[in-house]
């Protein structure tokens, strides 16, 4: 653990500069003319410094990144401003230099470490190569770096790693191995591309804490691209706030966090539920609109068309940056508002009253069911010996009641997805029942009838999934008020107008093609065509998963809304723990295809709780500096589900394990209270002592908690 404050680390870094950016403009050439997408930047990186850049997608964060090192595609240019690297001008470099530059002193991280590694090479060769060019190692000694580097990254058995494809490690592995490759020449500055946004929150997690050791032991600097606020707030020093091009708000964490001058920051915190926030106490705020694009930028501030403070005076001229407190700056002219008077701008998450509902009857009730997948391993399953299944679900039994969501939780390849799959019947189960109103429903989808169909609905990650590309969106969302609803032309006209209105689209996007709408819009109309049968029960598989904070803000509004008008219970299955809690009523954690744990959403957020529900808790990235997490961590991923360990299924990765007994029994449930269970060979009095106040808690000092 890095045990600097904010303030000693930030007075060992002042007026250390590793990366200056003056004024920076980058331009493409389009066939409509040039476009400034990125406009005058300016910042500072220090040593040892990480710097966040924040705003939704659109907002430029990733082209500012390509600026600063020259990684433009070829209709992209830098037209203004300079970039120096200590005191390197890169903007003067030859092309041949910068190239020398990249990889040796400028690494980068990006996203997707799949498409990141080259598939066709030993990783272990990949890392070296890098250390050969860069350093001018020979083969041997670059061989014997790159295994260093893997030791330091924790890589487990490193030798055996070198020898390895990008398809034999998992996603954390493969984000190690870039990291690896990206330190392994020490370079001042490392830019990373939403490194974790593809892995899961436990994964992320120990990712996390690696870059910010290793960080320290190198003593480098990094630019950390993220829309993850809570990443931001566990990682940074400093943290930049970008909306279409432009800088809006800059400073360190506590004081963007904690005294936010621009609407804009206020609007993305405001998007994103607090851990403990639950539907019944607040709706999030959201940011209406989108980001303007480069050629049809306002003339005036260019947030003005989203802002709920703007005034005529913000519409006739750009507000210049203001520095409100040492090193923070803003670009609202009424920022002294803002400081003075906070609660006059009710734009953050606001309470809610007469919510509380009364539990309706039993909608959902799945028993024992089971789900497993013949292992099919080619010519070699024929001699194969032991375990041929997949266990992907392994007798999962929940009830779900009227009007009332339950949220599933834990990592991917656990079965939740699976598990849903097989309750909307687009698996079959192998075996267990699924009764719906105390009606029993055939296992598979082709056996159910209509009426039962039209009962149960799935809204997917990706809207594209149930949006037909060549079909304007409106019909398909009529389709199945015409196959189950039965409905005359008229009415399906009624009924389409009456469910666009419920998700908040526009009549005539009715007749938009799904291209023609954006990632949100196209996630409103999965949900309208979702509720065009008026479901009883609708299954969310990760819906809000791949959108901006402030899109996801508003569709988790929207479905509060919609449970709360039509009674629809939900099965909501995300990794998001924070969104998870916020529109949960129960929560069932999942782990290997079992259940380990069910009850109310705030008790299983509250000690006792099981261990691995503890684990996840101690890794969800909160956009709050002020609040200290324990440092839990899960080791590994989740076990192959062909070969599940004896005992308890998680005693290869439980941080709390007893010994023996618990790799060679399986434990038994154990009540906490009358709606809330824990499966653990731990008494409960004694989890309870082990958890303490909860892996989430405020720190005894505010502004001196230690990052990661
Ligand atoms: S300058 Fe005006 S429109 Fe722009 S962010 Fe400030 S209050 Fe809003
Ligand atoms: S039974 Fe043992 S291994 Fe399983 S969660 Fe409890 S302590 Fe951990």
């Amino acid at each position: 653990m890095i045990n600097k404050t904010i303030q000693e680390k930030d007075m060992q870094v002042k007026n250390t500069a590793v990366l200056q950016v003056q004024d920076l403009t980058v331009t493409y050439d389009t066939k409509a003319g040039p476009l400034d997408t990125v406009r005058n930047i300016s910042l500072k990186i220090h040593a040892g410094e990480i710097y966040g850049l924040v705003g939704e997608s659109g907002s430029g964060k990733s082209t500012l990144a390509r600026g600063i090192v020259r990684y433009l595609p070829s209709n992209g240019r830098i037209s203004s401003g300079t970039v120096l690297l200590s005191d390197m001008d890169l903007m003067k470099l030859p092309a041949a230099e910068m190239r020398r530059i990249w990889g040796a002193k400028i690494t980068m991280v990006h996203q997707d470490p799949g498409a990141a590694v080259n598939p066709s090479l030993p990783v272990g060769e990949q890392i070296a190569e890098v250390a050969r060019v860069h350093l001018h190692l020979s083969k041997a000694e670059a061989r014997d770096k790159a295994v260093d580097m893997l030791t330091k990254v924790r890589m487990p058995d490193p030798e055996s790693v070198m020898k390895r494809y990008a398809h034999q490690l998992s996603g954390g592995m493969l984000q190690r191995i870039l990291i690896a490759t990206a330190m392994v020449t020490s370079p001042q500055l490392i830019i990373m591309d939403e490194p974790t946004t593809a892995l899961d929150v436990t994964t992320e997690a120990v990712i996390l804490d690696l870059i910010n050791e290793l960080m320290k032991d190198f003593n480098t600097s990094i630019l950390y691209i993220t829309h993850n606020l809570g990443v931001v707030a566990r990682m940074c020093d400093r943290v930049g706030v970008m909306y279409a091009g432009e800088l809006m708000e800059e400073g360190t964490i506590r004081q963007v966090f904690k005294n936010k001058l621009h609407p804009y920051t206020r609007g993305l915190l405001g998007c994103v539920p607090r851990i403990e926030a639950s539907k019944r106490d607040v709706s999030l705020s959201s940011i209406p609109g989108f980001i303007p694009r480069p050629d049809q930028l306002p003339t005036g501030c260019i947030f003005a068309p989203r802002c709920s403070l703007a005034e005529e005076a913000c519409q006739v001229c750009r507000p210049p940056r203001v520095e409100a407190g040492t090193e923070h700056f803003t670009a609202c002219r009424r920022w002294e508002e803002l400081q003075l008077k906070p609660e006059l701008f009710m734009n953050g998450q606001q309470s809610r009253e007469g919510s509380e509902r009364k539990e309706g009857p039993l909608v959902l009730e799945a028993r024992n069911m089971k789900k497993y997948f013949p292992v099919s391993g080619g010519l070699s399953s024929l001699w194969r010996r032991g375990p041929t299944d997949v266990k992907a679900v392994d007798d999962i039994s929940i009830r779900v009641r009227g009007g009332f969501t339950m949220g599933i939780v834990g990592e991917s390849g656990c079965g939740k997805t699976t598990f849903a799959r097989c309750i909307s019947g687009l698996e079959e189960a192998t075996s267990g029942e699924i009764m719906l109103e105390g009606q029993r429903l055939p296992k598979a989808l082709l056996k159910r009838l209509p009426s039962q169909l039209k009962k149960i609905q799935m809204v997917f990650q990706n809207p594209d999934a149930s949006l037909n590309p060549q079909h304007p969106v409106g019909e398909s969302v009529a389709r199945p008020l015409i196959l189950l609803g039965k409905l005359s032309p008229k009415e399906v006209q009624e009924r389409l107008l009456e469910l666009f209105r419920a998700v908040n689209l526009p009549e005539d996007y009715m007749r938009r093609l799904p291209h023609e709408l954006s990632g949100g819009e196209k996630q409103r109309v999965a949900i309208a065509r979702a509720f065009a049968s008026d479901p009883t029960l609708m299954i969310c598989d990760e819906p809000i998963a791949s959108l901006d904070v402030s899109v996801q803000a508003a569709l988790m509004n929207m479905l509060v809304k919609l449970q709360e008008s039509k009674g629809t219970s939900y099965l909501f299955i995300s990794h998001d723990l924070a969104a998870v809690r916020y529109l949960s009523d129960w929560i069932a954690v999942v782990y290997l295809g079992r259940l380990w744990e069910v009850g109310s959403a705030e008790d299983v957020f509250m000690p006792p709780c099981h261990p691995y529900t503890e684990a996840l808790l101690s890794a969800i990235p909160i956009p709050d500096p002020d609040l200290q997490q324990e440092r839990i961590r899960l080791l590994g991923s989740v076990p192959s589900a062909v070969n599940i360990p004896p005992g308890c299924r998680f005693h290869t990765r439980c941080p709390r394990k007893l010994g023996k007994i618990c790799e060679e029994q399986e434990p038994s449930w154990q009540e906490v209270n009358e709606f809330h269970s824990i499966c653990c060979h731990i008494p409960l009095d004694e989890l309870k002592i082990l958890q303490g106040a909860g892996s989430i808690r405020q720190a005894d000092n505010p502004g001196e908690v230690s990052r990661c």
